[in-house]
């Protein structure tokens, strides 16, 4: 069982790359950006609760996402390891997922922290023109990162499990540098 957190400010490329190595390693991988705006398509409760902090740019609330994700960690599917992208993204978020995984004799095995140049963030995230991708959503969401989702940086390292990556140039260099980190820590690849 292994589990592996991508961890980076928006436009970083974390679904990008979560989905390549989801793929490599043969394990499921949950975007709860994708989720909610799945959630958000079918107006179920949970995505009408979620839609104006989605396109304001703001986090919605931890105890929204935080049942989400447990109950996608507690399914069948993620017994023989899974990503996750985009979650946590808070430390209280992070100390409710541990104490879930705790619960669940699990734990988290990685964090790779994709780092990219404001500059080309910006860039990115307005040729992608996801409906919250207008500008200034995007700086709301810069300066959450900052303040809310940076510091859980710190929390991983000091736990030992931070893999710092570069997430400049093309998605395969990045997904390079991903592998390297990944076969260093000796996790398994599909056969
Ligand atoms: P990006 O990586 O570009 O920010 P995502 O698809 O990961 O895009 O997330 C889109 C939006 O979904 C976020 O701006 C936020 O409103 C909401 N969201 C996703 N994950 C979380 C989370 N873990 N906690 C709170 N809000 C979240």
């Amino acid at each position: 069982m292994m589990l592996i957190v991508f961890l980076g400010p928006p436009g970083a490329g974390k679904g990008t790359q979560a989905e390549r190595l989801a793929e490599l390693l043969a394990i499921p991988h949950l975007s709860t950006g994708e989720m909610l705006r799945k959630e958000m398509e079918v107006q179920s409760e949970l995505g009408q609760r979620a839609a104006h902090f989605i396109q304001d740019g703001q986090l919605v609330p931890d105890d929204l996402i935080v049942d989400m994700v447990v109950q996608w960690l507690a399914a069948d599917g993620t017994k023989g390891g899974a990503i996750l992208d985009g979650f946590p993204r808070t430390v209280p978020q992070a100390e409710s997922l541990d104490r879930a995984l705790h619960e669940m004799s699990r734990q988290v095995d990685c964090v790779i922290q994709l780092t990219v140049d404001p500059d080309e963030l910006r860039r990115r995230l307005l040729l992608r023109g996801r409906m919250d991708d207008n500008q200034d959503a995007i700086e709301r969401r810069l300066v959450i990162y900052s303040r809310q989702t940076r510091p859980l940086v710190d929390f991983y390292r000091q736990h030992g499990l931070l893999e710092r990556i570069d997430g400049m140039g093309t998605p395969e260099e990045v997904f390079e540098r991903i592998k390297e980190a990944i076969r260093r820590r000796g996790f398994r690849e599909r056969p």
